[in-house]
């Protein structure tokens, strides 16, 4: 019967909410709280977003079947400037978001109407998101549901903020943030459009001088000061004279609009186009030397200041630029002037192994680049940069600073030149282009008077450093990343002049930035509960409460009293915040990792005490469709809930899992899920036949098909364990199946008819490991296996005491005869008349197990084994064949490691008897003839081709005519 994914997610949505095994409260059991970043409710959720919540479910469900009680909450952050941005593009009609609202999203128009109210916007999308979850299967606690505007959120929210405050953790300062000018605001990762973390760098501004004015070039590398030639200005730049802080500079109009931002006073004077100041000469400020001003076209108005510092030694643009003039392929120049080029000469100030003499030059020949417009020289100048950075050493053209390494020279040089006063600070943006969600283009502004998270504190970051050591970091080899990032954070702007939120306690001016109100709110859920339940109210939550709740300090009588609840409900509340804290796993993708999950600890370990600090973070990797990044712009995002209807939702939760691990990009596509299901159905249907949990056989291929289930427990329960779900997946969906067949082939030679209670068992275990990854399904097949109680409600199987290795060498063997007679037969063409095997001499076993436990405690020498076996009674016979030796030692040495340890485990086995007693049957099914078993040494063995004498352990000889 064909599946009907959608009824099959109905029936068992609507059996778990009858259930309510999701709403989770204190009680004896050990508990798990699982967390994952919530949503921010602009636009619905797509397939990418639902690989984070999927496997936090998975997590969830897992831990839940292994005994915990578990905790998975979810709420929706509606704080931040981006969904304000929507609600006055709708205000000014912007066709381009109204068209998404309505094609791409299906919100019915009279709903867009009241997008004006930027709340109608996060409410909508935030049932959208939350209907798409409950048809997904997360198992959450939607009791504990909030959203960071209510009252109740907003007085913890402020508890934060002042209690930040009293450890000095927030303060008052000037420091640079990223900046939208439109909407006068700092702006982070969630304001900027393709969620761009601004960063910017410090560049050294070098004033050099024409008389009183000022020719100031920006550059990142002071130190090479010492090897300037010239000065690049870029001929088609109108330049702006311009009165900075009192002086007069010479920059390009993007410079001077970038400077306001940083607090200087600017006040323009008058144009000046490049061209004119070809040819003019500027003095250095460190020395008595005067620099020609030449034209690039390379110099951009945008980067700096307009104007260049020319180091053609180890500048690849500088270095072609001079070339480009020397070749006359410079039109704004005259020939006197050319003349005076020619005698320019690179100035080579840093040594550098492999680099050569004149490092650009170099670089330059062997990119075979010809033009300053070149791309490559790109390539070539980060080359250049990156290894002088590492590697270089300063020459003796450098004064005082000869012979130091340039990684610690750099502020060295900056101190020396600022002390000349000839020498200022500009910050610019690193990243290419960073524009505000409003479309503007951002800058770097120096905020005076704002207020700031102190994440450059050396004492919160050494901390959170050792919160992050004590952590489980999911996958681990993230753990550097978090280091990293905490290495470089500095003050953070947690304040906003727009936007949904908090408003900052004692500034009430300025709201709560929505990356610090989103850090520490899954303390939150643990009272949220009784928020919903109107059992405390948000008015008479004050600072004095939450400091009960999560510290116990204060009397609680009094607390009670002023907070309008009972000393019991108070102590309630206290108790369900004990119990579920500390979070026990945190989810998130890892674009979240350089701010809210650095963000998440930091916060935990200035506000909660050790025992509260969070124990794990898990993150993940993103999802692309069909190979290719998902992106309104590509017009490939699938809207989940579209996705859900049309293919189930556990066929959408087993694409996105079983295609890449934690932090690999997952590939979703159409064929992986029609795989998917098919191989779903095909398990339903063998649920549907082995419906019956009869009687388990006692045949030796029972007990090893037992004992390979096993087995398959022990390996997926450790993927499980580290997180590694694809692997997990793959064991439980198609791990299994080579062993199946094997028993199958077995149990059919016999013409056994009692194996449907072990068939019924393989897949009951199987379907039980599947089903936190694919719940519903897993239900309906659950049931038809026979079982009354839902498979959620079940545990997670156990692994039986040890697995029978004798059990699995003794089929091992058997396969590995089938596949020899097999391979004869193919390699010969013979068809069999008679198939004899030769099992080997009780002295060649023991012998092995020696050799055997020899290998294991790392002897591999052939000829100190063979002095060893022949010194014993038991195993003198060696020296009749020392070949034996090494031959089974080469057998032993080609098997890895985990068949090794169960062969000796598995001890001396006895081959005649098992071929005789279980070979037979098989056989006589493949063949349709009897098998005939000698002993090496049985005296009148049918042998006329001297075959016994090979016979080794495992590897029986065996003759077919
Ligand atoms: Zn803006």
């Amino acid at each position: 019967m064909e599946l009907n994914w959608n009824q099959i997610d109905y029936k068992w949505r609507s059996k778990w909410y009858e259930a309510k095994d999701f709403e989770t409260d204190p009680n004896d059991k050990p508990k798990k709280f699982i967390t994952v970043a919530y949503p921010y409710p602009n636009s619905p959720q797509h397939i990418g977003h639902g690989r984070t919540y999927t496997l936090a479910d998975v997590h969830s469900r897992y831990y839940r079947m292994k005994g915990f009680n578990v905790l998975f909450p979810m709420g929706f952050h509606y704080t931040g400037t981006p969904i304000l941005g929507m609600s006055k593009r709708v205000q000014a009609n912007d066709e381009e978001l109204i068209e998404a609202f309505k094609n791409l999203y299906n919100v019915p128009e009279e709903k867009i109407k009241e997008f004006v109210d930027p709340v109608k916007i996060a409410d909508y999308f935030h049932e959208e998101i939350k209907a798409g979850m409950i048809e997904m299967g997360y198992s959450i606690d939607w009791r504990r549901e909030f959203t960071t505007i209510i009252p109740a959120y907003q007085k913890f929210i402020e508890w934060q903020f002042r209690n930040l405050k009293e450890k000095d953790l927030i303060v008052q300062g000037n420091h640079p943030v990223g900046w939208c000018p439109n909407d006068q605001n700092p702006v982070s990762q969630h304001d900027t459009l393709g969620d761009v973390e601004p960063n910017f760098s410090e560049y050294i501004v070098i004033k050099f001088n024409i008389g009183e004015e000022i020719v100031p070039v920006a550059t990142l590398r002071p130190e090479t000061l010492f090897g300037v030639t010239n000065l690049w200005i870029n001929p088609e730049i109108i330049y702006k004279k311009v009165k900075v802080d009192g002086e007069t500079w010479i920059i390009s109009a993007e410079c001077a609009y970038k400077l306001e931002f940083l607090n200087k006073k600017i006040e323009i004077i008058e144009d000046i186009s490049g061209s004119q100041l070809i040819g003019k000469k500027v003095h250095s400020p460190t020395s008595e030397d005067e620099f020609l001003i030449l034209p690039a076209s390379f110099v951009t108005a945008t980067t700096g200041t307009g104007i260049v510092m020319s180091v053609p030694a180890h500048a690849p643009y500088d270095f072609q630029a001079l070339v480009d003039i020397k070749n006359g392929n410079q039109k704004n120049i005259e020939d006197s002037l050319r003349n005076e080029v020619e005698k320019i000469q690179p100035v080579t100030i840093i040594s550098t192994d492999g680099l050569g003499d004149i490092p650009a030059q170099e670089v330059i020949k062997r990119m075979g680049i010809t033009n300053q417009d070149d791309p490559k020289l790109e390539d070539a100048t980060k080359e250049i940069y990156s290894k002088e950075f590492y590697e270089g050493k300063l020459n003796s053209n450098t004064g005082e600073f000869a012979g130091k390494k340039i990684t610690f020279v750099k502020e060295e040089v900056k101190e020396w030149i600022s002390k000349t006063g000839k020498s200022d600070i500009m910050l610019e943006l690193t990243n290419e282009s960073v524009r505000c969600r409003c479309g503007t283009e951002c800058v770097v502004k120096l905020l005076n008077n704002q207020w700031f998270l102190d994440y450059a504190n050396k004492e919160w970051k050494a901390k959170a450093h050792e919160c992050f050591e004590s952590m489980n970091i999911l996958p681990n080899e993230i753990r550097t990343e978090f280091f990293n990032v905490l290495d470089w954070l500095r003050e953070r702007a947690c304040a906003r002049q727009h936007g949904l939120g908090t408003k900052i306690p004692w500034d009430t001016d300025w709201l709560v930035e929505s990356l610090a109100d989103s850090v520490i709110y899954m303390s939150f859920y643990t009272m949220a509960k009784f928020v919903n339940s109107g059992e405390i109210l948000a008015e008479n939550m004050n600072d004095e409460f939450f400091n009960y709740i999560f510290y116990g300090n204060g009397d609680s009588e009094i607390i009670a009293k002023n907070a309008k609840i009972t000393i019991e409900k108070l102590e309630e509340i206290r108790k369900e915040f004990l119990y579920f804290y500390p979070v026990d796993s945190r989810h998130s993708g890892r674009d979240l990792v350089p701010n809210h999950l650095t963000f998440f600890v930091l916060n935990h370990v200035a506000i909660f005490p050790k025992e509260n600090w969070p124990k794990e973070i898990v993150v993940n990797g993103s999802v692309l469709m069909d190979g290719k990044k998902m992106s309104k712009s590509m017009g490939n995002i699938i809207p989940l809930r579209d996705a859900v209807k049309k293919y189930g939702a556990d066929p959408i939760r087993l694409a996105i899992l079983i295609s890449a691990e934690l932090l690999q990009d997952a590939d979703f596509n159409a064929e992986s899920i029609s795989g998917i299901k098919n191989r779903l159905q095909s398990m339903y249907n063998e649920c549907v036949k082995f419906n019956n949990p009869g009687k388990i056989g006692t045949e030796p291929e029972d007990i090893w098909i037992l004992s390979k289930l096993s087995k398959l427990i022990f390996e997926v329960t450790e993927s499980m364990e580290k997180m590694r779900l694809r692997e997990s997946l793959h064991h439980i969906l198609y791990g299994f199946d080579s062993d199946l067949q094997w028993y199958m082939k077995r149990a059919s030679a016999k013409n056994r008819n009692d194996i449907s209670g072990v068939l019924n068992r393989v897949l009951a275990t199987r379907i039980s490991m599947l089903s936190p990854f694919a719940p519903h399904i897993a239900e309906e097949m659950w049931e038809k296996l026979g079982n009354s109680e839902m498979v959620s409600r079940s545990s997670w199987p156990k692994q039986e005491e040890q697995t029978d290795d004798r059990a699995v060498q003794n089929e091992s063997l058997l396969s590995s005869v089938m596949n020899d007679i097999s391979n004869i037969t193919k390699v010969t063409k013979i068809i069999p008349k008679k198939i004899i095997i030769y099992t080997a001499d009780i002295w060649k076993s023991k012998a092995y197990h020696k050799i055997l436990s020899g290998v294991n405690s790392g002897e591999t020498n052939v000829g100190i084994f063979i002095k060893e076996l022949i010194s014993q009674k038991e195993t003198e016979n060696v020296k009749k064949d020392p070949d034996f030796v090494k031959k089974t030692l080469k057998d032993i040495l080609s098997e890895p490691m985990d068949l090794r340890k169960t062969k000796l485990n598995a001890g001396e086995i006895d081959e005649s008897e098992i071929i005789s007693n279980e070979l037979s049957s098989l056989i006589e099914a493949d063949y349709g003839i009897k098998l005939q078993v000698f002993s090496e040494n049985d005296y009148e063995k049918y042998d006329p081709k001297n075959k016994a004498r090979m016979a080794r352990p495992y590897k029986p000889a065996i003759l077919i005519e």
